[in-house]
């Protein structure tokens, strides 16, 4: 065996990994390497999960947003940006037809929208748990107050999908206008996490600035975090944001890391992203082949989907939520995987 499986299997044996390893695996990876990594991931993740990929509705069900992130193609300061919001009664038949389609957990996500006040989110997550206790509902709607998160979490919300971004506090801030902090964000997770919630968090891979030494910093915080999801995927220009002209991050480097976060958090959801599979028509069946084993097929109505638009080429943004059900179930039976359809908690959840 050779240094580079030597310190694979040391990252899997120890759950953690050193500045000097994860250097050394992105500096020594080849074609027949990789495949070793992610050999051992599928090791560690096929004896939790057992070829389960588990399914999550997404419901972005507003993207009005008050912060100006200079990477994301919703930012207030979007003028191209059509803004829209769905009325309770939309999101509602949203879940209605997850439901019936077989979905068991429902993911709101929108921009930070202050219409949506911590009483319309609390009377929303309270609807939905009521016409579907089965259900976990999961929320990804921004940084508040604890109280609010404490009020999201006593009407019934189950999780709560928050990225970190960057736990580096300069790179943070390259990448963020400076009224928002990669501290107050931390603290929002382990807020979140201290509540009750299952906590996600997660970077994207190859922002503008970003280093490998900010990658390892990651680690570090996600080792302290320990967090149930970890949400990963490239960086995708938007045409209309200060990163236009900056490059795509690495698909390549999204599924060393997805390999590597697999094997120092062996229970942690993993998703293979929307990102990835647009930065990669494959992208997502790859993803899950190096240790990823959930994936968030969109449930929004269809005309706003063009309108959710992060980046620039998000895919599925034309296909109607049981075409998108049945592409999933396909995808993966493919590379010999197999939807699940229950709720799909963290092992330490269940
Ligand atoms: N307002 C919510 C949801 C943000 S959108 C929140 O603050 O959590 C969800 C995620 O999409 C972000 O956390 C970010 O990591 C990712 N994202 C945004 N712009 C992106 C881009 N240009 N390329 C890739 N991912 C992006």
């Amino acid at each position: 065996m050779g240094r580079f499986e030597t310190i694979v299997d040391q990252i899997r044996d120890t759950q953690n990994i050193a500045y000097e390893q994860l250097a050394y695996i992105f500096e020594h990876i080849d074609a027949e390497k990789e495949q070793y990594l992610y050999a051992q991931a599928r090791a560690v993740a096929d004896p939790v999960f057992h070829k389960a990929v588990y399914l999550r509705g997404l419901i972005e069900f507003t993207n009005i947003c008050k912060n100006d992130c200079y990477y994301c193609g919703i930012r207030c300061s979007n003028q191209n940006a059509e803004r829209y919001r769905l009325t309770e009664e939309q999101i509602l038949s949203c879940c209605d037809m997850g439901a019936r389609l077989g979905f068991r957990t429902f993911v709101l996500q929108g921009g930070e929208d202050p219409y949506y006040t911590d009483e319309l989110v609390c009377d929303l997550v309270r609807k939905i748990k009521a016409l579907h206790p089965d259900c976990a509902v999961t929320l990804s709607i921004g940084e508040k107050e604890r109280a609010s998160y404490q009020a999201y979490f006593d009407a019934g919300a189950d999780r709560y999908l928050l990225r970190h971004e960057t736990a580096n506090e300069e790179h943070y801030a390259m990448l963020h206008p400076a009224n928002l902090s990669g501290a107050h964000r931390k603290q929002c997770l382990r807020n979140l996490k201290e509540i009750g919630f299952q906590v996600g968090c997660g970077i994207m891979v190859g922002t503008p600035h970003q280093t490998l030494l900010h990658i390892y910093e990651d680690f570090v915080f996600m080792r302290e975090l320990q967090p149930h999801m970890i949400g990963i995927g490239p960086f995708i220009p938007h045409k209309d944001t200060p990163f236009k002209d900056e490059p795509m991050g690495s698909v390549q480097q999204t599924l060393y890391l997805l390999a590597l976060l697999r094997l120092v958090f062996p229970k942690v959801l993993l998703p293979a992203t929307t990102a990835l599979g647009t930065a990669d028509p494959m992208g997502r069946e790859k993803g899950i082949l190096a240790g990823a084993n959930v994936m968030m097929p969109n449930l929004s109505p269809v005309d706003v989907r063009e309108k959710y638009m992060l980046y620039d080429g998000k895919i599925c943004t034309g296909d109607e939520a049981a075409e998108c059900r049945r592409c999933m179930e396909l995808r993966v039976q493919k590379i010999g995987y197999h939807i699940e359809l229950s709720r799909g908690d963290h092992p330490d959840f269940k």
